[in-house]
């Protein structure tokens, strides 16, 4: 049996158009773009305003049911759909998330899709792509200069250097760099702290620059972060201390989105790339709303499952920047659904019926999740290879007999011919059903309930239990007026409740709510329950080590 090619081998013997014949198709012009190279260009500050008058095309929002740590292939189908419906005559866009180099150095697997629907040059987007991962993370550390600075030079905001919040931030996995000690060296070196770092995709300004609108807004935003408490335990913001101007100057280009393309050449924008536990996990709202003016079509995805990316993406996303999706794409895979059915990581491979049968249960949830918000949606069966044809046709029937939307979809192994269905059936709903978009609570409604209305409407749980911590929270929040804000839930991806362990769709389950962070240049709250890792760390063997780089420069074993 022949191996099948690796996603970098595919990318690089595909060729590229010139990004200006690209940009032609949407009818970006050379004068509405910065030229990074003849492959990537980012979109004038100046098109994008002119782009206002337009009215926004159609968003498609691809999800899926509780992942497996391998990933569904969301990212692959959203580039494969977006393949599909420019290959039936629909000006589309795709509109995807930035990877980090953390993960990309650390565990194997890009985030640029995969097999024949994936984003090109794929080795400059998985690597240092136009420089934004590195303007955030230089805009991180400013604010951390200026912070200890303040305190070295007299403190006149009186914060109290046990209460600083704001930490330090590099894009790679680092786990030494989790705690640290600064300042240390005598009265010449600051003020001695404990600090740390976390992965510049969970600095608060990767939400903030994803969540803003304009450059006015993304001030706006940065100003209003929490970066310390004072001794009278009062929050210090950025306007307090000062530097937003400066922060928002080294963000000036990583604000405007990337345009680059597919394998099968259609438009796409990769911008921004928040985590979707402490963060809201979905692509630039500039992104998403440049590409809904220049296109009738957009494919987008949000982070991990439809459980947290999807509702972030409906109620964080959608609520602050007016873009709401027409349709939902929720992505399913049959060795995924057996696992939720119980069957071992091992024994995944095998043909296993009655595992997969149990497993549906999980998928239901999630359609039945994508209804409550009165969205249409299609189920795409992501095909691997060592799906067997019964256990796919168990899954179809099980769709037809509870009058789901399905289709088998085939878009790694052929790219956009692989999933003409998918973007038939996704047009199809799209048109017959009558769209009621709801948002699950309401913003006025407190924090606790918001919360709960989260757990009861999109987990299926019973209720949620709140540290004596977060208690105290919530009436703090409320004073500071804080209360109004979205949530941003920061749970396991791996189950609908907050035990990784509990596969499927668990019920009468309680959510515990450890503490709550205040993001409010992000606009929302974060809502932690059991620990989340803000610093990921390297597994024994890391991807780093099989990568290289040849004579002419050709990125090697990078997936
Ligand atoms: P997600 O966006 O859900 O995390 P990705 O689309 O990034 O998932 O895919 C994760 C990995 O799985 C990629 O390396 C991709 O090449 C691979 N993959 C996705 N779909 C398939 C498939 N149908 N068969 C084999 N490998 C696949």
């Amino acid at each position: 049996e022949k191996k099948p090619l690796s996603d970098i081998e595919i990318a690089q013997s595909s060729k590229l158009d010139p990004i200006l014949e690209i940009a032609e198709k949407v009818s970006l012009t050379e004068d509405d773009m910065e030229l990074y190279g003849k492959f990537k260009a980012k979109i004038s500050y100046e098109k994008m305003r002119e782009l206002e008058q337009q009215k926004n095309g159609k968003v498609i929002l691809v999800t899926s049911i509780n992942p497996t740590p391998a990933g569904e292939g969301k990212s692959t189908v959203t580039v494969g759909l977006g393949d599909a419906l420019s290959r039936l005559g629909k000006k589309t866009m795709i509109a995807l998330r930035e990877p980090s180099l953390g993960p990309t150095m650390g565990i194997k697997g890009g985030a640029t899709g995969g097999g024949y629907a994936q984003v090109l040059p794929m080795e400059d987007i998985n690597l240092h792509f136009t420089g934004d991962l590195h303007a955030i993370t230089t805009a991180n550390n400013a604010l951390a200069a200026l912070l200890d600075n303040h305190m070295h030079q007299g403190n006149e905001l009186r914060i109290d250097q046990r209460r600083i919040v704001w930490k330090r931030a590099v894009d790679l996995n680092d786990r030494a760099l989790r705690e640290v000690v600064v300042g240390l060296g005598g009265p010449g070196q600051g003020i001695p702290r404990e600090d740390g770092f976390d992965i510049t995709v969970a600095s608060e300004i990767m939400a903030v620059l994803c969540l803003a609108t304009d450059l006015d807004d993304l001030k706006r935003r940065l100003s209003s972060m929490v970066i310390a408490y004072d001794f009278d335990r009062k929050p210090v913001t950025v306007r307090d201390l000062g530097g937003e101007g400066a922060l928002a100057l080294l963000l000036k280009d990583a604000l405007k989105p990337n345009l680059v393309q597919t394998i099968e050449h259609t438009p796409a924008i990769i911008h921004g790339g928040p985590f979707a536990n402490i963060a809201h996990g979905c692509n630039s709202v500039m992104a998403t709303k440049t590409a809904a003016k220049l296109a009738d079509f957009v494919v987008t995805e949000a982070g991990f499952g439809a459980d947290l990316g999807a509702e972030k993406f409906l109620h964080i996303k959608s609520r602050s920047a007016g873009v709401e999706p027409s349709a939902v794409v929720i992505v399913a895979t049959i060795r995924a659904l057996k696992m939720h059915g119980g069957v071992p990581k091992d024994e995944l491979k095998h043909e296993n019926i009655t595992g997969l049968k149990k497993g549906l249960e999980n998928l239901k949830k999630h359609t039945e999740t994508i209804s409550e918000f009165g969205l249409p949606f299609v189920v795409a069966i992501n095909r691997f290879a060592a799906d067997s044809e019964s256990e796919i046709q168990v899954l179809q029937e099980w769709c037809a007999s509870n009058s789901i939307p399905v289709s088998l979809t085939e878009v790694w192994a052929k790219g956009g011919s692989g999933g003409i269905d998918l973007a038939e059936k996704v047009l199809h709903e799209m048109e017959t059903n009558e769209r009621k978009f709801q948002y699950l609570y309401d913003m006025t409604a407190p924090l606790d309930e918001k919360i709960r209305t989260i757990v009861q409407k999109v987990y299926g749980g019973k209720d949620v239990e709140f540290s004596v911590k977060a208690l105290k929270q919530l009436e703090e929040f409320a004073e500071n007026g804080w209360g109004d804000l979205p949530v941003c839930m920061a749970k396991t991806q791996y189950s609908l409740s907050d035990d990784p362990a509990k596969l499927g769709r668990p019920t009468d389950f309680t959510i515990h709510v450890r503490e709550l962070k205040p993001k409010i240049g992000a606009g929302f709250i974060v809502a932690l329950t059991g620990e989340m890792m803000t610093m990921p760390g390297l597994p024994k063997k890391p991807a780093a080590y099989q990568m290289n780089v040849d004579e002419q420069g050709r990125a090697l074993g990078l997936f």
